[in-house]
């Protein structure tokens, strides 16, 4: 799982469209001198439409990364803005639902899930000032938009974590099933 800086869901399909050369990116694994190269497609939900996303595998060690548009979550059909939306309002999953534009009984429970996700603890140990999440993610990015995009780039490319979103923090962009407790 990566994503390259500046390439997000409405760029994407002009940037790498069907039959165009990908920019060439190095495997994340430090310890693998490979380079990644276009294999095949990922299909999945975006905006509720099915699409096909870039899969990339490296030429040495062969694993395969799908390269997500940098505002998309990961297993989910969620942009970062809207999640940042949602963690930004903290009255609840009714109003989290709202600010990031969804409504109705099923968004709520989805915002619910959102605001209690699995990798926020994680999120946490790894970003290196005191307070909450978001205060963390504050601090470390700053104010204005964009602010889960910003972190998501921070954590790769200083701490060799991709941020999937609520329910993800994949090391060197693989999943981490073994996590058992702060990393770098
Ligand atoms: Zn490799």
């Amino acid at each position: 799982m990566i994503c390259l800086p500046g390439i997000d869901s409405k760029s994407y399909w002009t940037r790498l469209a069907r039959g165009m050369a990908i920019p060439e990116v190095a495997c994340p694994d430090p310890s693998c001198p490979g380079v990644l190269a276009a294999r095949g497609w990922y299909r999945r939900y975006l905006g509720g439409e099915r699409v096909a996303l870039r899969r990339l595998r490296c030429d040495r060690c062969g694993v395969s990364h799908a390269l997500l548009p940098e505002d998309v979550c990961a297993y989910q059909d969620l942009t970062l803005p809207a999640l940042e939306a949602a963690m930004r309002h903290r009255a609840g999953p009714s109003a989290a639902a709202r600010a990031a534009g969804e409504q109705g009984p099923a968004a709520v429970r989805r915002a619910r899930r959102w605001l209690r996700g699995s990798s926020w603890p994680r999120l946490r140990a790894l970003l290196p000032v005191p307070g909450s999440v978001w205060e963390r993610i504050l601090a470390i990015v700053g104010e204005g938009t964009g602010q889960l995009i910003r972190l998501r780039h921070w954590l790769w490319s200083k701490l060799g974590w991709f941020l999937g979103g609520p329910a993800g923090l994949f090391r060197h962009g693989r999943p981490t099933a073994a996590f058992r407790g702060v990393a770098p």
